[in-house]
Protein backbone atom coordinates (compact mmCIF):
# COMPACT_ATOMS: atom_id res chain seq x y z
CA UNK A 1 0.00 0.00 0.00
CA UNK A 2 1.62 3.55 -1.05
CA UNK A 3 1.29 6.28 1.24
CA UNK A 4 1.04 9.83 0.11
CA UNK A 5 1.73 12.85 1.45
CA UNK A 6 -1.54 14.33 1.00
CA UNK A 7 -4.55 12.92 -0.54
CA UNK A 8 -6.90 15.47 -1.66
CA UNK A 9 -9.09 13.07 -3.74
CA UNK A 10 -9.82 11.32 -0.20
CA UNK A 11 -11.10 14.04 0.91
CA UNK A 12 -13.29 15.48 -1.84
CA UNK A 13 -14.52 12.87 -3.85
CA UNK A 14 -16.95 11.82 -0.72
CA UNK A 15 -18.53 15.62 -0.75
CA UNK A 16 -18.22 15.34 -4.39
CA UNK A 17 -22.29 15.68 -5.19
CA UNK A 18 -22.30 18.56 -2.66
CA UNK A 19 -19.32 20.05 -3.98
CA UNK A 20 -21.40 19.81 -7.44
CA UNK A 21 -24.26 21.23 -6.29
CA UNK A 22 -22.56 24.31 -5.31
CA UNK A 23 -20.73 24.52 -8.66
CA UNK A 24 -24.28 24.63 -10.21
CA UNK A 25 -25.58 26.99 -8.33
CA UNK A 26 -22.95 29.82 -8.96
CA UNK A 27 -23.31 28.49 -12.55
CA UNK A 28 -26.98 29.37 -12.48
CA UNK A 29 -26.55 32.91 -10.84
CA UNK A 30 -23.77 33.54 -13.87
CA UNK A 31 -22.43 36.10 -10.96
CA UNK A 32 -18.84 34.62 -10.46
CA UNK A 33 -17.29 38.16 -9.10
CA UNK A 34 -17.73 38.60 -5.47
CA UNK A 35 -21.70 38.41 -4.12
CA UNK A 36 -23.02 36.12 -2.41
CA UNK A 37 -21.34 33.32 -1.89
CA UNK A 38 -17.85 35.17 -0.91
CA UNK A 39 -19.92 37.35 1.81
CA UNK A 40 -20.99 34.00 3.32
CA UNK A 41 -18.20 32.51 3.65
CA UNK A 42 -16.38 35.78 4.86
CA UNK A 43 -19.23 35.52 7.65
CA UNK A 44 -18.51 32.04 8.40
CA UNK A 45 -15.27 32.69 8.85
CA UNK A 46 -15.49 36.50 10.89
CA UNK A 47 -18.12 34.20 12.97
CA UNK A 48 -15.66 31.21 13.41
CA UNK A 49 -12.41 32.80 13.85
CA UNK A 50 -14.24 35.66 16.36
CA UNK A 51 -13.00 38.68 14.43
CA UNK A 52 -15.06 41.81 13.51
CA UNK A 53 -14.06 41.91 9.76
CA UNK A 54 -12.99 38.64 7.05
CA UNK A 55 -12.17 39.95 3.75
CA UNK A 56 -12.28 37.17 1.28
CA UNK A 57 -8.83 37.11 -1.41
CA UNK A 58 -7.37 35.52 -4.28
CA UNK A 59 -4.66 33.64 -2.03
CA UNK A 60 -2.43 33.07 0.93
CA UNK A 61 0.11 35.37 -0.81
CA UNK A 62 -2.51 38.29 -1.73
CA UNK A 63 -3.73 38.20 1.29
CA UNK A 64 -0.58 38.93 3.05
CA UNK A 65 0.61 41.75 0.06
CA UNK A 66 -2.81 43.20 0.62
CA UNK A 67 -2.09 43.17 4.63
CA UNK A 68 1.50 44.96 4.18
CA UNK A 69 -0.60 47.74 1.35
CA UNK A 70 -3.31 48.30 3.36
CA UNK A 71 -0.78 50.20 6.10
CA UNK A 72 0.86 51.70 3.73
CA UNK A 73 4.15 49.88 4.20
CA UNK A 74 6.54 50.22 1.34
CA UNK A 75 10.45 51.52 0.31
CA UNK A 76 12.39 52.54 3.44
CA UNK A 77 10.58 50.72 5.60
CA UNK A 78 11.92 47.53 7.03
CA UNK A 79 9.47 44.56 8.28
CA UNK A 80 10.66 41.51 10.30
CA UNK A 81 10.20 37.88 10.07
CA UNK A 82 11.35 34.58 10.47
CA UNK A 83 13.92 33.36 7.88
CA UNK A 84 11.91 29.47 8.79
CA UNK A 85 8.93 30.19 6.40
CA UNK A 86 7.45 29.73 3.15
CA UNK A 87 8.62 31.97 0.67
CA UNK A 88 5.41 34.27 0.44
CA UNK A 89 5.83 35.72 3.90
CA UNK A 90 9.11 37.28 2.69
CA UNK A 91 8.51 37.60 -1.35
CA UNK A 92 5.35 40.10 -0.30
CA UNK A 93 7.38 42.12 1.48
CA UNK A 94 9.97 42.64 -0.39
CA UNK A 95 7.34 43.76 -3.11
CA UNK A 96 5.56 46.64 -1.45
CA UNK A 97 9.11 47.83 -1.57
CA UNK A 98 9.97 47.34 2.02
CA UNK A 99 13.15 45.17 3.10
CA UNK A 100 13.07 41.76 4.65
CA UNK A 101 14.77 41.06 8.00
CA UNK A 102 15.09 37.69 8.80
CA UNK A 103 15.22 36.53 12.03
CA UNK A 104 15.78 33.12 13.76
CA UNK A 105 13.07 30.45 14.69
CA UNK A 106 12.92 28.19 18.43
CA UNK A 107 13.92 24.62 17.67
CA UNK A 108 11.54 22.77 19.07
CA UNK A 109 8.20 24.60 17.85
CA UNK A 110 9.71 25.86 14.53
CA UNK A 111 8.00 28.81 15.40
CA UNK A 112 9.82 32.37 15.51
CA UNK A 113 12.21 33.60 17.92
CA UNK A 114 11.33 36.65 19.25
CA UNK A 115 14.75 37.28 21.24
CA UNK A 116 16.54 37.06 17.71
CA UNK A 117 13.84 38.99 16.43
CA UNK A 118 15.92 42.09 18.91
CA UNK A 119 18.65 42.21 17.49
CA UNK A 120 17.17 43.14 13.58
CA UNK A 121 15.06 46.35 14.79
CA UNK A 122 16.28 49.27 13.26
CA UNK A 123 14.29 52.89 13.60
CA UNK A 124 13.09 51.74 9.89
CA UNK A 125 11.48 48.73 11.51
CA UNK A 126 7.46 48.95 11.15
CA UNK A 127 6.07 45.87 11.30
CA UNK A 128 6.68 42.17 12.52
CA UNK A 129 5.00 39.43 10.68
CA UNK A 130 5.10 35.86 13.08
CA UNK A 131 4.23 32.88 11.01
CA UNK A 132 1.64 30.15 12.86
CA UNK A 133 4.13 27.14 11.10
CA UNK A 134 2.61 23.73 10.40
CA UNK A 135 -0.60 24.42 12.62
CA UNK A 136 0.91 25.84 15.46
CA UNK A 137 0.59 28.97 16.85
CA UNK A 138 4.22 30.99 17.46
CA UNK A 139 4.08 32.43 21.02
CA UNK A 140 1.74 35.43 20.46
CA UNK A 141 2.42 37.00 24.44
CA UNK A 142 6.16 37.33 23.33
CA UNK A 143 4.84 39.27 19.65
CA UNK A 144 3.17 41.26 21.62
CA UNK A 145 5.32 42.15 24.31
CA UNK A 146 8.00 42.69 21.19
CA UNK A 147 5.66 44.47 19.27
CA UNK A 148 4.38 47.11 21.54
CA UNK A 149 8.30 47.49 23.16
CA UNK A 150 8.96 49.05 19.62
CA UNK A 151 5.90 50.12 18.32
CA UNK A 152 5.45 47.75 15.55
CA UNK A 153 2.85 46.30 12.98
CA UNK A 154 1.30 42.68 13.61
CA UNK A 155 0.82 40.76 10.26
CA UNK A 156 -0.06 37.00 11.67
CA UNK A 157 0.70 34.95 8.42
CA UNK A 158 -1.62 32.11 9.53
CA UNK A 159 -1.92 30.38 6.30
CA UNK A 160 -0.74 26.84 8.24
CA UNK A 161 -2.68 27.51 11.05
CA UNK A 162 -6.62 28.48 10.21
CA UNK A 163 -8.26 26.97 13.68
CA UNK A 164 -5.45 26.57 15.79
CA UNK A 165 -5.22 28.53 18.84
CA UNK A 166 -3.34 30.54 21.33
CA UNK A 167 -4.92 29.87 24.60
CA UNK A 168 -8.62 30.96 24.23
CA UNK A 169 -7.64 32.73 20.70
CA UNK A 170 -7.98 31.88 16.97
CA UNK A 171 -4.21 32.41 15.45
CA UNK A 172 -4.56 35.35 13.61
CA UNK A 173 -7.32 37.20 15.63
CA UNK A 174 -4.45 38.67 18.01
CA UNK A 175 -2.38 40.85 15.74
CA UNK A 176 -3.74 44.26 13.34
CA UNK A 177 -4.08 41.51 10.21
CA UNK A 178 -4.32 37.99 10.19
CA UNK A 179 -3.68 36.08 7.01
CA UNK A 180 -5.35 32.67 5.76
CA UNK A 181 -4.59 30.37 2.48
CA UNK A 182 -7.19 27.72 0.95
CA UNK A 183 -4.29 26.76 -1.04
CA UNK A 184 -5.30 22.65 -1.66
CA UNK A 185 -2.59 21.48 0.53
CA UNK A 186 -3.31 23.38 3.72
CA UNK A 187 -5.75 22.44 6.30
CA UNK A 188 -8.92 23.96 4.37
CA UNK A 189 -7.96 23.21 1.01
CA UNK A 190 -9.80 24.53 -1.86
CA UNK A 191 -10.29 23.61 -5.63
CA UNK A 192 -7.50 26.19 -6.46
CA UNK A 193 -6.62 29.17 -4.97
CA UNK A 194 -7.93 31.81 -2.04
CA UNK A 195 -7.64 33.25 0.79
CA UNK A 196 -8.83 35.17 3.85
CA UNK A 197 -7.42 39.13 4.82
CA UNK A 198 -8.85 39.22 8.78
CA UNK A 199 -8.49 41.92 11.52
CA UNK A 200 -10.44 44.02 14.39
CA UNK A 201 -9.77 47.47 13.03
CA UNK A 202 -12.79 49.10 11.21
CA UNK A 203 -10.60 51.70 9.57
CA UNK A 204 -7.48 49.07 8.36
CA UNK A 205 -10.61 46.77 7.14
CA UNK A 206 -12.44 49.57 5.18
CA UNK A 207 -8.45 49.97 3.37
CA UNK A 208 -7.97 46.34 2.94
CA UNK A 209 -12.07 46.27 1.02
CA UNK A 210 -11.02 48.93 -0.85
CA UNK A 211 -7.94 48.00 -1.78
CA UNK A 212 -9.01 44.06 -2.95
CA UNK A 213 -10.58 45.74 -5.80
CA UNK A 214 -8.24 48.32 -7.32
CA UNK A 215 -8.62 50.94 -4.58
CA UNK A 216 -12.28 52.18 -5.86
CA UNK A 217 -15.05 53.57 -4.62
CA UNK A 218 -17.35 54.13 -5.38
CA UNK A 219 -17.00 52.96 -8.86
CA UNK A 220 -13.97 53.81 -11.37
CA UNK A 221 -12.95 56.76 -8.31
CA UNK A 222 -9.53 55.32 -7.28
CA UNK A 223 -8.90 56.97 -4.14
CA UNK A 224 -6.06 53.98 -3.35
CA UNK A 225 -3.52 52.40 -5.36
CA UNK A 226 -4.76 48.47 -4.69
CA UNK A 227 -5.47 45.51 -7.11
CA UNK A 228 -7.46 42.81 -8.40
CA UNK A 229 -6.88 40.43 -5.05
CA UNK A 230 -10.88 39.41 -4.80
CA UNK A 231 -12.07 35.89 -4.56
CA UNK A 232 -13.95 34.05 -6.95
CA UNK A 233 -17.22 33.04 -6.02
CA UNK A 234 -17.22 29.63 -7.46
CA UNK A 235 -14.04 29.03 -5.02
CA UNK A 236 -16.17 30.52 -2.06
CA UNK A 237 -19.10 28.43 -2.96
CA UNK A 238 -16.68 25.30 -2.81
CA UNK A 239 -15.32 26.91 0.23
CA UNK A 240 -18.39 27.07 1.88
CA UNK A 241 -19.39 23.20 1.30
CA UNK A 242 -15.80 22.73 2.70
CA UNK A 243 -16.20 24.78 5.91
CA UNK A 244 -18.91 23.24 6.86
CA UNK A 245 -17.09 19.53 7.02
CA UNK A 246 -13.82 21.96 8.62
CA UNK A 247 -13.72 20.74 12.47
CA UNK A 248 -13.67 16.84 11.23
CA UNK A 249 -10.59 17.61 9.08
CA UNK A 250 -9.11 19.35 12.09
CA UNK A 251 -10.32 16.10 14.32
CA UNK A 252 -8.50 14.03 12.01
CA UNK A 253 -5.33 15.72 11.47
CA UNK A 254 -5.14 15.25 15.44
CA UNK A 255 -5.84 12.15 15.82
CA UNK A 256 -3.07 11.01 13.24
CA UNK A 257 -0.92 13.74 15.06
CA UNK A 258 -1.33 12.02 18.51
CA UNK A 259 -1.25 8.63 17.04
CA UNK A 260 2.19 9.10 15.77
CA UNK A 261 3.04 10.81 19.09
CA UNK A 262 2.26 7.70 20.96
CA UNK A 263 4.00 5.30 18.85
CA UNK A 264 6.70 7.08 17.75
CA UNK A 265 8.49 7.95 21.20
CA UNK A 266 11.85 7.25 22.15
CA UNK A 267 13.33 6.56 18.87
CA UNK A 268 17.34 7.48 19.00
CA UNK A 269 17.73 10.38 16.39
CA UNK A 270 14.02 11.17 15.91
CA UNK A 271 12.65 14.46 17.60
CA UNK A 272 9.25 14.41 17.54
CA UNK A 273 7.47 18.19 17.09
CA UNK A 274 6.38 19.23 20.47
CA UNK A 275 3.11 21.24 21.49
CA UNK A 276 3.74 24.42 23.17
CA UNK A 277 1.58 24.83 26.26
CA UNK A 278 -1.71 26.59 25.85
CA UNK A 279 -1.51 26.02 21.98
CA UNK A 280 -4.26 23.58 20.06
CA UNK A 281 -1.93 22.01 17.58
CA UNK A 282 -3.90 21.63 14.31
CA UNK A 283 -1.39 19.52 12.59
CA UNK A 284 -1.10 21.21 8.78
CA UNK A 285 2.25 18.94 8.72
CA UNK A 286 3.57 16.64 10.91
CA UNK A 287 7.11 17.75 10.90
CA UNK A 288 10.37 15.96 12.64
CA UNK A 289 13.80 16.07 13.11
CA UNK A 290 15.96 13.80 11.76
CA UNK A 291 19.58 13.92 13.72
CA UNK A 292 22.71 13.05 13.25
CA UNK A 293 22.89 14.18 9.36
CA UNK A 294 20.87 11.20 8.28
CA UNK A 295 17.92 13.30 7.44
CA UNK A 296 18.50 12.31 3.49
CA UNK A 297 18.78 8.84 3.72
CA UNK A 298 15.81 9.06 5.96
CA UNK A 299 13.82 10.25 3.17
CA UNK A 300 14.97 8.45 0.78
CA UNK A 301 14.20 5.28 2.55
CA UNK A 302 10.53 6.27 3.33
CA UNK A 303 10.58 7.00 -0.79
CA UNK A 304 12.11 3.18 -1.84
CA UNK A 305 8.87 2.06 0.96
CA UNK A 306 6.38 3.95 -1.33
CA UNK A 307 5.68 6.70 1.71
CA UNK A 308 5.32 10.01 0.48
CA UNK A 309 7.33 12.99 2.86
CA UNK A 310 8.34 16.14 2.07
CA UNK A 311 11.06 18.58 3.24
CA UNK A 312 9.25 21.89 4.49
CA UNK A 313 11.55 23.97 3.86
CA UNK A 314 14.95 23.23 2.93
CA UNK A 315 16.44 27.12 1.83
CA UNK A 316 15.99 29.22 4.36
CA UNK A 317 14.92 32.73 3.50
CA UNK A 318 17.88 34.49 4.57
CA UNK A 319 19.82 32.24 2.05
CA UNK A 320 17.84 32.29 -0.75
CA UNK A 321 19.41 33.92 -4.21
CA UNK A 322 16.87 36.86 -4.58
CA UNK A 323 17.62 37.84 -1.12
CA UNK A 324 21.15 38.02 -1.69
CA UNK A 325 21.66 41.62 -1.25
CA UNK A 326 18.93 42.57 1.60
CA UNK A 327 20.40 40.19 3.85
CA UNK A 328 22.24 41.83 6.76
CA UNK A 329 24.17 38.91 8.31
CA UNK A 330 25.58 41.33 11.07
CA UNK A 331 21.77 42.12 11.70
CA UNK A 332 20.33 38.21 12.08
CA UNK A 333 22.42 34.95 13.07
CA UNK A 334 19.75 32.29 11.79
CA UNK A 335 21.53 29.50 13.52
CA UNK A 336 18.88 27.41 14.18
CA UNK A 337 16.82 27.98 11.08
CA UNK A 338 19.77 26.40 9.22
CA UNK A 339 20.50 23.54 11.25
CA UNK A 340 16.39 22.89 10.90
CA UNK A 341 16.56 23.13 7.22
CA UNK A 342 19.15 20.12 7.33
CA UNK A 343 17.03 18.18 9.90
CA UNK A 344 13.29 18.83 9.42
CA UNK A 345 11.27 16.02 7.18
CA UNK A 346 7.40 16.10 6.57
CA UNK A 347 5.37 12.88 7.30
CA UNK A 348 1.37 11.96 6.11
CA UNK A 349 -0.86 13.44 8.69
CA UNK A 350 -3.70 14.14 6.30
CA UNK A 351 -7.06 13.47 8.08
CA UNK A 352 -8.32 10.62 5.58
CA UNK A 353 -5.01 8.71 6.32
CA UNK A 354 -6.24 5.48 7.89
CA UNK A 355 -4.33 3.52 10.55
CA UNK A 356 -3.27 1.02 8.39
CA UNK A 357 -1.61 3.41 6.63
CA UNK A 358 -0.60 5.55 9.70
CA UNK A 359 1.10 1.78 10.57
CA UNK A 360 3.28 1.70 7.12
CA UNK A 361 5.27 4.95 8.07
CA UNK A 362 6.01 3.80 11.96
CA UNK A 363 7.11 0.44 10.84
CA UNK A 364 9.47 1.56 8.29
CA UNK A 365 10.50 4.78 11.14
CA UNK A 366 11.04 2.05 13.88
CA UNK A 367 13.37 0.45 10.96
CA UNK A 368 14.83 3.28 10.37
CA UNK A 369 15.79 4.56 13.83
CA UNK A 370 16.87 1.98 15.67
C1 LIG B 1 0.85 28.58 1.75
C2 LIG B 1 1.50 29.67 2.47
C3 LIG B 1 1.40 31.01 2.04
C4 LIG B 1 0.81 31.40 0.71
O1 LIG B 1 -0.46 30.98 0.47
P1 LIG B 1 -0.97 30.82 -1.06
O2 LIG B 1 -2.45 30.67 -0.89
O3 LIG B 1 -0.33 29.61 -1.62
O4 LIG B 1 -0.61 32.05 -1.79
C5 LIG B 1 1.96 31.99 2.81
N1 LIG B 1 2.60 31.70 3.95
C6 LIG B 1 2.74 30.45 4.40
C7 LIG B 1 3.45 30.21 5.68
C8 LIG B 1 2.20 29.38 3.67
O5 LIG B 1 2.36 28.14 4.11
Amino acid sequence: MNVPLLDVNAQNHPIGDELRAAFDSVLSTGRFIMGEEVEKFEASAAQYLGVKHAVGVSSGTDAILLALMALGIGQGDEVICPSFTFFATAGCISRTGATPVFCDSHLDSYNIDFDSAESCVTERTKAIIPVHLFGQSADMDACQVFAKKHDLIVIEDTAQSMGARYGSQYCGSIGDFGTYSFFPSKNLGGLGDGGLLVTQDDALAETAIKMRNHGMHPRYYHQLVGGNFRLDALQAALLNVKFAHYADYISGRQNNAAYYLEQLQGLPGLVLPSVEQGNEHIWNQFTIRVLDGKRDAFKQALLDDGIGCEIYYPVPMHQQQCFADVVNHEQSTCTNTELLAKEVISIPVYPELKRAQQDIVIDAMRAFFK
